[in-house]
């Protein structure tokens, strides 16, 4: 009898363990598609970086692209008729589609988050949509294994996979739109990284490392300014892990304590083209999960504003280190209460900043 209580008692415990109801689960973790939910693609996959496995399948999936060039795209039609309204632009070779239908009249029905630029004639910016296209100009590519990444636009966070497994997180800038400019949005979705471009320049606004993933899209460092020969940072690393860019992904600069950062992705993946990248749309209802209060955060207690995810980091001078450990139930109390996250080592953020991104999602 003693062991039946003990084992119900167990149950009951493991269950009170769990921080979210199946129906929260649902909410919180929603899949990019509503339509056939039965693979384990970037478009049946919830968007819960929490499940590595989940996620790891889904990056290690096949994905559908249109054939041709990497800087060209081609139109999704309203009817399976050429002559039909244009509804979305797909950039070719590298923007993956969700096949919904393959039809016996030779044409397909897919969707996908149109990549209107600027100049589109179609102006679905980033908005999901279905339309048609012709069967054959499809090809399914199987991505390189190694690693995957994944974008997350609500946290404005890198994940970055490796065999499997989340190697590290990096901090990073997703595009800003407004009124005038709503093609500045990052259009989501899954793509394939198809170019090493390196560093380029727009108007004074210097990016290094740039890796194509969605024709004008690009993977790059944070941009920098240059003045009497040397580089500057200040202004786009104040606005990391916010929206920031034209429609670029800019990623954080400084090393985190494995020693990531942008120029780590950029000598690992220049060489293997055909690496996955996805980005999540921060639908409305996503919200981000609160963080556990045991989890263990670090400080300097000779002085500094930040908190860290590390004993040992670049962002501290050696002879401060190593920090001395807190809690993240803690933050809220004296002499944590002040701290802010540090730009290297990419601690989790306040729970009042959680709060305001949720908020700003409901
Ligand atoms: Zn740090």
């Amino acid at each position: 009898m003693l062991k039946i209580i003990v084992a119900a008692l167990l149950v009951i415990a493991q269950l009170c363990a769990c921080p979210l109801s199946a129906k929260q689960e649902e909410a919180y973790y929603p899949t990019p598609s509503q339509h056939i939910l039965t693979g384990k693609g970037y478009w049946e996959t919830p968007m819960n970086i929490n499940n590595h496995q989940a996620v790891w399948d889904m990056l290690m999936q096949p994905v559908t692209v249109v054939k041709g060039k990497q800087k060209s795209q081609q139109v999704l039609y309203k009817e399976p008729d050429s002559n039909s309204e244009p509804v979305g632009d797909v950039t070719r070779d590298s923007q993956g589609l969700h096949v919904l239908e393959t039809r016996d009249d030779g044409w397909s029905l897919v969707e996908t988050y149109s990549s209107s630029f600027h100049d589109s004639k179609v102006k679905a910016w980033n908005q999901l949509v279905q339309g048609y296209i012709r069967t054959n100009m499809l090809e399914t590519v199987k991505p390189k294994a190694k690693y995957g990444l994944v974008i997350d636009k609500l946290d404005q966070r890198m994940y970055i996979f490796e065999d499997g497994e989340l190697y590290d997180v990096l901090i990073i800038s997703t595009g800003l739109a407004n009124e005038r400019q709503p093609y500045n949005e990052t259009r989501s979705g899954e793509f394939l990284i198809v170019s090493p471009v390196g560093g380029f320049e727009v108007e004074g606004l210097n990016a290094a490392m740039g890796l194509r993933f969605n024709f004008g899209d690009i993977l790059h460092e944070v941009p920098h300014s240059v003045r009497d020969g040397k580089k500057n940072y200040d202004k786009y690393e104040a606005v990391l892990g916010e929206r920031a860019s034209h429609g670029c992904i800019r990623v954080q600069r400084k090393r985190t304590p494995k020693g990531t950062n942008m120029t780590w992705v950029w000598n690992k993946l220049r060489g293997r083209m055909d690496t996955k990248l996805v980005i999540w749309e921060d639908l409305k209802g996503r919200q981000l999960p609160h963080v556990d209060p045991s989890t263990p955060l670090y400080y300097n207690d000779q002085g500094g504003q930040n908190y860290h995810s590390a004993e040992i980091c670049y962002g501290v001078r050696e002879k401060f280190l190593p920090l001395k450990p807190f809690t993240y139930g803690e933050l809220g109390d004296e002499p944590y209460k002040h701290l802010t996250p540090c730009p290297y080592c990419v601690p989790p953020r306040r729970p009042e900043q959680i709060d305001e991104i949720n908020n700003a999602h409901k």
